[in-house]
């Protein structure tokens, strides 16, 4: 691991590995067939990239995607790393180029698609080197059960019996444990070897808000990024043509994407946007496997989604990064008709699952806790608190529920006089009295309950309604989307019950992501420019050259030397020489045009600069700071402020512990736990400690337990 720690700093510029990333590579180079899983952004090229540049022989890499493999393969030769492609786009030239750095031994890793890896003349190809390591990229591709299986992957198994004596990993970023297993006996690994990192993504706001004005509310929201990038998904490929044209016409640029446009024109939207042509993207479900841009700041839900996996999917490429990105939900009762006619054309054993999905979803939508409890119960998570701070129900409480007997007893009965043949829209309509040719129809003009609701507007009815829902006063007919009252909505319409709800205000002002105001700044934008020029003489997309975060860290540390610019997140060896000079020169010069700005500096100058950064962190900490509010502040990881404290102790600073337990809910009890454990195992290695707890207790909470421990409060 020594080696493997050298080579992030050197080749990568990143200071740690990440917990699970960590444990991967370690099992990887003590010859051990792995399985990885861990979500979108979690890193898992590293975890074969690292052991790749170390094992004497050549990895092979299986990937589904030709544009996955072209960005990766730009990422890697941007650091200076051997690495080449086989697949079906190259020319007979480029080929044969690959062919022989295979054959000489200098390639060390080599991006293969599964159809060309079971050519003969591939298999011959690899006979004739030593094979040191396979990884299966998207190995959810291997499994009937996976959203995107596809048959040749089915036959990596066959390559790898035959080079036994390389090790095996497989990584993917799907949870299911179906799917886990099926990649584990297709490649003949023990599924006790499966590494799982947690799915929360800490650095993405989430929030889900009333859709009441969607083109405006669009437009607001991307306002507020200007000009970086971001995501727009809608429900259906006219939907995209609309909004995209829309906002095009508003000043927005953007391009859409979906399967109604020709491989061409996607294909040009995507590069578009890939470049930093492009900021945001109009697309339906269509768009999204195969781009790693990191830097993606926000994803916009302007229709409902499907599910909740597909959901977590699509905002999971937001922030890849790591640096705070905002996804956001417009949500209009209206797409849940729309959702509800497409399930209703499915069989019934696949209509049932549907709404079984859909319900998830909707409970998901409407819940009044934390976003991340039912997001990570549903990936069969516990929650690392019950607050998370980074959503709109944890930041903004809704309101408090009130009495709405009256208005459900309206509502029912009114269902009850059209004989229960109409689904809530009409319902709504009837109470508030409406003349639309749907209520003449209905012959609702006479009935007694015929505008008897119009103390509440169509959307606050919405609200209601589906509070009624879900808390089982009425159910929805799956065949006919009609509704249906139920013994408890029986009740409540006798007066036996009483039925409590709330309504959100129609423009709740709800909190937004906290924005690091560094991106805006005038070096931030000079620096920007400088990538994009580089990135377009080079061919390959801006973040290949620097992620933002890298620029970020230019614009606070405003480093004035190669030695301080080795310092900066992603500066290895090979970017300094190739691209160091250019960044330091603008930076210098902003340094000489605005000298006001020089207080940074003095940060910067000091060579020891990631030792300031965790003595800046700890002494926020020491002044009362909470962690979550220190990781904001610096755009960093809690999980790396963590660290600081880390790193401040071992210099043998004071620190007390107290504030940190209670900011994570570390209860009394549990602390005794650990520090038998501490005592049994030591505080050096935390992974015997992490496996006597069987897993439940994750890393995090024990590196708190471990500052907490050696600081002295451990009097038990
Ligand atoms: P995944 O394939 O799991 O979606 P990637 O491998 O693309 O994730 O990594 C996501 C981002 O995180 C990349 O920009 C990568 O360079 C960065 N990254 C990975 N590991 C680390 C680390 N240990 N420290 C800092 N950044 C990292
Ligand atoms: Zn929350």
């Amino acid at each position: 691991m020594h080696k493997a720690n050298q080579l992030l700093k050197e080749i990568f510029g990143y200071s740690s590995f990440r917990p699970v990333q960590q444990q991967v590579i370690e099992s990887v180079l003590n010859n051990k067939d792995t399985i990885a899983i861990m979500p979108t952004g979690g890193g898992k090229s590293l975890c074969y990239q690292i052991p790749a540049l170390i094992f004497n022989g050549l990895t092979l890499v299986v990937s589904p995607l030709i544009s996955l493999m072209k960005d990766q393969l730009d990422q890697l030769l941007e650091l200076g790393i051997e690495a080449g492609m086989l697949n079906s786009t190259l020319s007979d030239d480029e080929y044969a180029q690959t062919v022989t750095r295979i054959k000489e031994g200098t390639l060390k890793i080599l991006y293969c698609a599964p159809e060309t890896l079971l050519q003969q003349r591939t298999i011959n190809l690899l006979d004739s080197t030593k094979l040191s390591l396979i990884a299966v990229d998207e190995a959810h591709c291997i499994s009937e059960w996976g959203h995107d299986f596809r048959p040749e992957y089915r036959r990596i198994a066959e390559v790898r019996s035959r080079f036994n004596d390389a090790v095996c990993i497989a990584l993917t970023a799907t949870a299911t444990d179906q799917v886990r297993l099926d990649i584990a006996s297709q490649l003949k690994i023990n599924p006790d070897s499966v590494m799982v990192a947690s799915f929360d993504r800490p650095n993405l706001f989430i929030d889900v808000i009333p859709k009441t004005d969607p083109q405006k509310q669009a437009i607001d929201f991307i306002q507020q990024f200007s000009g970086q990038p971001g995501i727009i998904y809608c429900f259906s490929r006219r939907q995209v043509d609309e909004l995209s044209e829309y906002l095009n016409n508003n000043g927005i640029k953007n391009r859409p994407y979906h399967a109604g446009l020709t491989d061409n024109e996607r294909q040009t939207n995507q590069n578009l946007f890939r470049n930093d042509d492009i900021n945001i993207i109009t697309a339906t479900v269509a768009f999204g496997m195969g781009i790693n841009k990191p830097d993606i700041r926000f994803v916009l839900h302007y229709d409902m989604p499907q599910n909740i996996e597909s959901y977590y999917q699509q905002i999971g490429r937001a922030g890849r990064d790591g640096l705070p990105a905002h996804c956001r939900l417009l949500f209009g009762y209206g797409d849940i008709n729309k959702i509800q006619f497409f399930i209703n054309q499915k069989n019934n054993s696949e209509k049932k699952t549907a709404y079984d999905k859909l319900n998830d979803l909707l409970s998901f939508l409407e819940n009044r806790e934390c976003r991340r409890v039912p997001l990570m119960t549903y990936f069969s998570e516990k929650p690392a608190s019950q607050k998370c701070d980074n959503c709109d129900n944890c930041l903004t409480p809704p309101p408090e529920e009130k009495e709405y007997t009256v208005q459900a007893q309206k509502f029912l009965s009114c269902m009850m006089r059209l004989d229960q043949r109409y689904g809530a829209s009409l319902i709504i309509d009837v109470l508030r009295g409406s003349k639309s040719e749907k209520v003449k129809k209905s012959g609702a003009l006479n009935i007694s309950t015929y505008g008897i609701g119009s103390e509440l507007s169509k959307s606050e009815w919405m609200n209601l309604f589906r509070q009624m829902s879900s808390k089982g006063l009425l159910k929805v007919n799956a065949e006919t989307g009609s509704l249906v009252i139920t013994k408890v909505g029986a009740d409540i319409l006798k007066g036996k019950q009483k039925f409590y709800g709330y309504i959100t205000p129609a423009a709740s002002p709800k909190a937004s992501v906290k924005k690091s105001n560094l991106q805006n700044s005038e070096l931030f934008e000079l620096l920007r420019t400088l990538r994009k020029q580089i990135a377009d003489a080079d061919g390959v997309p801006p973040y290949t050259v620097f992620p933002d975060k890298t620029l970020i860290e230019m614009t606070q540390f405003l480093p004035q030397d190669q030695d301080d610019l080795l310092m900066i997140y992603g500066v290895g060896h090979n970017k300094l020489q190739k691209f160091g000079n250019q960044f330091l020169a603008v930076i210098k010069k902003f340094c000489i045009n605005n000298p006001g700005n020089n207080h940074q500096r003095i940060t910067a100058n000091n060579k020891n600069r990631k030792e300031s950064a965790h003595s800046i962190s700890s002494k926020m900490y020491q002044d009362g700071t909470p962690v979550h509010e220190i990781a904001q502040k610096l755009s960093i990881q809690t999980s790396t402020v963590i660290d600081h404290l880390n790193k401040w102790i071992s210099e043998d600073n004071p620190l007390d512990c107290e504030a940190l337990l209670d900011e994570f809910n570390i209860s009394e009890e549990l602390c005794f736990r650990v520090h038998s454990l501490f005592e049994k195992h030591g505080v050096f290695k935390l992974k015997p400690v992490f496996e006597e707890a069987a897993g439940e207790i994750d890393y995090e909470i024990l590196k708190i337990l471990r500052l907490w421990y050696i600081t002295g409060k451990n009097s038990y």
